[in-house]
């Protein structure tokens, strides 16, 4: 990503910091770090003041945070916090926002009871998470890699297993796969769930092997170059009996209404309310016990949330996932998931890997 585009977040930041009643803003939740600096440690501050941005980091990533970010960069020997305070007293500013949700009561704690005379903690939720959701063009072409690589490691894996082959063993290769693509690492432990289990939607993969009759959920995603993928597609071990084959229709066909909802100005629970029209049009609309589909990014789960209560409104830009699923207890389960991305007009859908059963 352009160094340029972290500056300009960096910029609309403290352009709104007044409006917001604010004097600064602290960053230290890691996605949010990456969004607004560049740098990818596991540890490093952000304080983004009006003119100018410090990002504090510890000496293990001196090298790292100056290729990375453009930043103004202050390594400290000790807790980040003591630096912070120092640079925030000298700087004289009283009211510091601060990300509650994305901060321990430890670090909350340590940096209240040293506050300067007079400066106070002013709490910021959502607000970076808000510009997030739109995405860029640059960041859409990571997305799109993302999903390309995680749908080659599906279908390369896919090609080459047998039944017999344990969950874990295929999670394994998946995630392997991804990495020989190109990815990071998974975007969340990938899952593979057979027969019954497949009823459980978000198993952890067993010893379990695939046997004849199996119904087998495989929900996988990949991080590359920090953004992610997440896709789910069914695994039928032998052919499938009509009882599967009609709730893969009804799924299939609730997800594909799903997608042709989303566009520009819709709300996030009208997609969701197709998604479960058609289920009910199947007498499974109960058996669907989870939301339509989320944002996914930088984060694999992240605003907005397309469930019942949800009432964002789509934006060209964003990037989310469709995965409506139905799952009975002691018989199985069925989810079908794509990442799309909302455009002027309606939604592209960028994973390509076929949205047929998969007979293994
Ligand atoms: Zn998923
Ligand atoms: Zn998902």
């Amino acid at each position: 990503m352009e160094n340029s585009q972290y500056e300009q977040r960096r910029r609309a930041v403290a352009a709104a910091l007044p409006e917001r009643k604010l004097d600064c803003l602290l960053v230290a939740f890691s996605p949010n770090l990456r969004y607004l600096s560049g740098f990818t440690g596991s540890n490093g501050a952000l304080l983004i003041l009006p003119g100018r941005s410090i990002l504090f980091t510890d000496p293990r990533y001196k090298t790292q945070a100056a290729q990375e970010s453009t930043c103004k960069i202050r390594v400290s020997k000790g807790p980040l916090v003591l630096d912070l305070l120092a640079t925030l007293s000298k700087a004289g500013v009283k009211r510091i926002g601060y990300e509650p949700a994305r901060m321990t009561c430890d670090t909350f704690e340590s940096i209240k009871s040293r506050l300067p005379l007079r400066a106070s903690l002013e709490p910021v939720t959502g607000w970076i998470e808000e510009l997030r959701m739109v995405k860029s063009a640059a960041e859409l072409v990571l997305i799109r890699q993302s999903v390309e690589t995680n749908s080659r490691a599906f279908e390369q894996t896919i090609a080459r297993i047998k039944p017999g082959i344990r969950e874990r063993d295929l999670a394994a290769e998946l995630e392997y796969r991804m990495r020989r693509l190109g990815a990071e690492k998974p975007s969340f432990e990938t899952i593979v769930a057979a027969g019954v289990r497949s009823a459980l939607p978000h198993a952890q993969p067993t010893a379990a092997r695939l046997t004849p009759g199996d119904l087998v959920v495989v929900d996988m995603g990949a991080f590359q170059d920090g953004y992610a993928s997440d896709m789910t597609r069914m695994l039928s071990v032998g052919a499938p009996n009509a009882k599967v084959k009609r709730m893969y229709r009804a799924v299939r066909e609730a997800q594909l209404a799903a997608i042709d909802a989303v566009r520009p100005g819709v709300t996030t629970v009208s997609v969701d309310a197709a998604a479960r029209r058609v289920l009910a049009g199947y007498g499974l609309d109960h058996c669907f016990i989870h939301s339509t589909g989320h944002g996914l990014g930088l984060e694999i789960h992240e605003p907005p949330r397309l469930g019942k209560r949800d009432r964002h409104r789509l934006r060209p830009g964003m990037a989310i996932t469709i995965e409506p699923g139905a799952y009975i207890e002691g018989f199985g389960g069925v989810r079908v998931e794509d990442t799309v991305v909302v455009t002027e007009t309606g939604c592209e859908v960028l994973t390509s890997t076929p949205k047929d059963l998969h007979i293994v």
